[in-house]
This record gives structure tokens, sequence and C-alpha cells, in this order.
């Protein structure tokens, strides 16, 4: 048995087999072959394996995110069955004696270069679709089957370090726990193991030949046992078993209400970051969604999620909460949250570069195309929308604007929607500072603790060294807060907190004190966030 420790991102226990992932780039380098045969077979079979991969994952996109986003997939095999995209990569390797990776990443640049050249908006961008469908025959031919889960048993999985658009294409049912080296306990990896409701790790110094092994992950203590002995296997068993009776006194807690013992209702609602997440959400008794990380649609994307893909969704949502407050938040993208085809530029100070707002105004056909796509799904629920890392009354002003324009071609074009709340994330200092002057454009504020932590200490959340001095219970935050919840009182505004220090149980009654009337958490938390709201007396 080996016992190795690192830091907790999320509590529970997991035993199970562990699968390691890892990440290796694609590099392709051009190589003669002697057997041109051998060579066009060894492409064959990829590029059967590239369709057979292609209608698995078009069938669980029908289940999961319905057919509109699912069509993507259906568009990938078009490529693969392109006369002209194959004869390409088949007349190279004959002709020029070459290895099949090196023909399609040729044949991808060319192709993919030659659509990006063209004026017709759908054309260019089907560049994106030839890369990403070469590369993964390329992957193929490499032998990596990248992180799709293809056994039956769910697993332990174990990485040197998954970023977030890894993450989030897992199918959730088949992993028991997240084992990673890097990775701060802040990242948004570690935001989606807890959403997932999951034991996770971070700090762990992994090695490929963990591959199959039987492990237990105590996401209590941080630690990890690869191939534990007996004794350990029947006391964690055993642990396990107490968990889940835990777990069932706090599901008593389910139908009764979010109320202090005073009376005082508090808003206990879910963070989700698709529309897989509504289930345990309601499951756990959400109040409403507090926050949709909305961006998690455009990391699974391959390309822009369309209008309509988004409509879907985010109607899908606001169907099954069945008029309960719903708040998406418009797309958070930059930082640690990337997706290829925005082509983000390499930044020296991510956290603090071109993301989520600043995009959206900058490219307003984006942010107009998510808008358009909230604002009718809001015909179909309470839908509230609010916007990300706002730090000037300015920009609130401008988001009305476009919000506006929105609604007017909406109606030009007789197309319903709903009363919807407009809301921003206070996430900034600079936010909290001038709350009084932003709790005048708006109907409530959110209360980004992650991101205040990291800009109020001027702490780097990514940045795992940095971990032990992260301190969200610092006593500037707390003023943070407690000066925001006064603020937006004060404008008849209710405030929420929807970063992780909603979940934290030792700060429920100090938040209530202050006034907070929402707290959002991830739908694994909110039974045991309730029970702590149901201690609390305001009246003492
Ligand atoms: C936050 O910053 O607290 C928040 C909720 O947003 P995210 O973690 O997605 O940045
Ligand atoms: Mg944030």
């Amino acid at each position: 048995m080996q016992k190795i420790e690192g830091k907790s991102v999320f509590g529970g226990i997991a035993i199970g087999k562990i699968r390691f992932y890892s990440r290796e780039d694609r590099q392709v380098v051009r190589r003669h072959v002697k057997d041109i045969n051998e060579e066009l077979e060894r492409f064959d079979k990829a590029k059967t394996e590239a369709m057979c991969q292609l209608q698995i994952l078009h069938e669980k996109a029908v289940r999961e995110v319905g057919d509109g986003a699912a069509e993507i997939f259906e568009v990938h095999q078009k490529v693969i069955k392109d006369r002209d995209y194959i004869n390409s990569i088949t007349h190279m390797i004959e002709a020029e004696k070459i290895n099949s990776e090196y023909a399609v990443a040729c044949t991808s640049d060319n192709f993919s270069q030659m659509f990006e050249a063209m004026d017709d908006d759908y054309m260019r961008a089907r560049a994106a679709d030839i890369r990403d469908v070469s590369n993964r025959i390329i992957d193929i031919l490499h032998g990596k089957s990248g992180l799709k889960m293809t056994g039956s048993e769910p697993v332990i999985i174990v990485a040197d370090e998954l970023v977030p658009s890894e993450t989030i294409q897992l199918d959730k049912n088949k992993v028991l726990s997240f084992v990673t080296n890097k990775g701060s306990v802040n990242s948004h990896t570690s935001i989606l193991a807890r959403t997932m409701n999951i034991p996770a790790l971070t700090g762990i110094l992994a090695s490929k030949d963990f591959d199959g092994k039987t492990a237990i992950v105590d996401g209590y203590k941080g630690c990890i046992y690869i191939e534990p002995d007996e004794v350990t296997f029947t006391e964690y068993e055993e642990k396990k078993k107490n968990d889940a009776e835990k777990r069932k006194l706090l599901e008593e807690l389910k139908g009764k209400p979010a109320v202090t013992i005073d009376g005082k209702q508090i808003m206990l609602y879910a963070n989700i970051g698709s529309v897989m997440d509504v289930m345990s959400a309601l499951q756990n008794d959400a109040g409403g969604i507090g926050l949709f990380r909305s961006e998690f649609l455009y990391m699974e994307s391959i390309d822009y999620p369309t209008e309509e893909e988004q409509f879907n969704i985010y109607k899908t949502v606001a169907r099954n909460m069945a008029g309960k407050r719903v708040i998406i938040r418009t797309l958070d993208i930059g930082a640690d949250k990337q997706a290829d085809y925005f082509h983000l530029e390499q930044e020296d100070n991510p956290a603090m570069g071109y993301r989520a707002i600043r995009i959206c105004l900058d490219r307003t056909d984006i942010f107009k195309t998510q808008l358009k796509a909230i604002y009718r799904a809001s015909a179909f629920g309470k839908i509230a929308v609010m916007f990300p890392m706002i730090i000037s009354v300015d920009e609130v002003r401008r988001i009305k604007k476009i919000v506006e324009e929105v609604k007017e071609e909406l109606k030009n074009n007789m197309v319903m929607y709903g009363e919807v709340e407009l809301g921003i994330m206070i996430e900034t200092p600079a936010a909290v500072m001038i709350s009084d002057l932003l709790a005048k454009e708006v109907d409530f504020f959110s209360i980004g603790t992650n991101d205040l932590t990291q800009y109020t200490l001027a702490i780097d959340r990514q940045n795992s060294r940095l971990d032990n001095i992260y301190d969200a219970h610092h006593e500037a935050v707390m003023r943070m807060i407690k000066m925001t919840v006064e603020n937006g009182h004060k404008e008849g505004c209710f405030v929420g907190i929807c970063g992780e220090l909603a979940a934290d149980t030792t700060l429920t009654e100090t938040f209530l004190r202050m006034g907070i009337d929402e707290l959002s958490v991830s739908p694994g938390m909110l039974l045991n966030v309730k029970n702590e709201i149901r201690k609390v007396d305001l009246s003492k």
C-alpha cells in the first residue's frame, strides 16, 4: 500500500480503480514510410474509428443537450466523408510516401486556410470543423483516446493536470473522484468537482503506473491510498457507510423551508454549469438557480454555440425549474476558462486580462446572440441575467443599452419574451467600492467571492503555491461583503453570494446577520447549508 498526501478540493470518500489520464501534445512529425498500402490501411482504420467516436458523441449530445447542439457531430462526420478531403490525404501518402498523421495535418492546414479565406461566415466557420476532425484522426493515429470514458465501471481520474475544458467533457456518471498534481483548490476544475459532488484532491504527484490499480481517495484528509491493505480497505468502507448515513439524515430536510428560527426566509439556490446539473439541483431542493455558468456551454462546444442551441438549453433549464428563478450569468470566458475557437491571445496576467464582460462588450455579436437566446427562453420560466467582472457604472449602462437593442429586435420580429431581472456580479473591489452607484442600475447583486478574494488579496486563485494564504475569511473580504449588502439594500436590490464561500457553513450565520438574501451553492451542498440556516436565530 502506498499513501500519498495532497490537498483536499472536496470532501468525501471514493473507492475504485484508477484511470490515468495524460495529455500529450499533438506534435506531428513527417516520416517516410516504406509500405504505402500498409499506411493507407492505417489511415483507413483511423478514419473508421473517428466516425464511430463521432456517432457516439452525437448520440450523447442528442440525449443531453438536444438535436441542435448535436448537429455539429454530423457536420464532422460529413468532413470525414468529404471526397476532396480524403483524396488529398491519400494522395499525399501515395505520392510523397509519408505517414498518415503528417498527411492529415497538411491537408487540415490547406483546407482550413482555404475556408478561412472565404467571404461567407458559414463557410469560414467550417475551418474550425476541419481542424477539429483532423485532430481527432491524428489522436487516433497516435493511439490516444483523450479523456473519453469508455469502460462501464466508474473510475478515479488521476492526472497531472486537468483543465476545465477537459473536465467538462467527462461522463459524470463514470467519475468517482478527481486527483491531480497541478491545480489550485480555487480553480474552475475544482469548482466542477464540487458541482459534481465527488471527492477531489490536488497536489498529488501521480504516475502512469497507477493506471488500473485500486485506490481509496480521502477527500477529507486530502490523501490517496494506492492498493490499500485489508485493514485500510475495511476502515474506509466503514467511513463511506457513515457518510451515507449522515447524508440520509440531511435528506430529511428535503421539503422543509430554508428559514431561520425567527422566520427569515433565505433564497437557497444552486450553482450549475449545464442542463445535466439541474436534476441534482432539484433533487437537493434548490429554491432556484443562483448561478448558471454559461461559459461551460461554450467550452463544451467546438464552435460558437448558436442562438438556437443556447435557447434550447436555457429553455430546458427554465422549464425544469418550473417558475423558480434561474439566474444565467453571461459568458465569463478567459483566464482558466478557454475555448480554442475564441483564439484568445496568451496573456502575461490572464486573471486581470481580456475576459468576461470585457470580451462581450467588444464582440457584441457574440453577446447579442447569447442575450437573444436568454430573452427568448424567458418566455418559458422566471429568468434573470447577470454580468460578470463589472468594474464601472459605464459598463452597466453599455450593457443595458445592448439589452434594449436585443429586446427591440425581438419585438420587431414578434418574438415573445418575459420580464428578465438584471443583475451584476460583485467580484472586483472596484464594484464593491461603487456598489452604492451600481445598485441604482440593477435589480440584484451576486457576490463572486472566488474572484473577489483573488482581487482583494492580490492572490492568483490559480496558483496552488498560494492556496495556504488565499483566505476567503479575511477581514477585508468580510467587510466588502457587508458593504455590498448594505449598499444593495439601500436601493432595493436583493443581494446573494454565489462564490464557493456561500457553501462554507462556518460562515452561514455571519452572512445571515449581514443581511444576505440569497446563498447559491453547488447542488451537493444545498442540504448542508439549509441545515445551518435553520439553526440561526437572528432575533438573538
Ligand atoms: C466567483 O468569482 O466567485 C464566481 C462565482 O465566479 P467564477 O468562480 O466562475 O469566476
Ligand atoms: Mg468569478
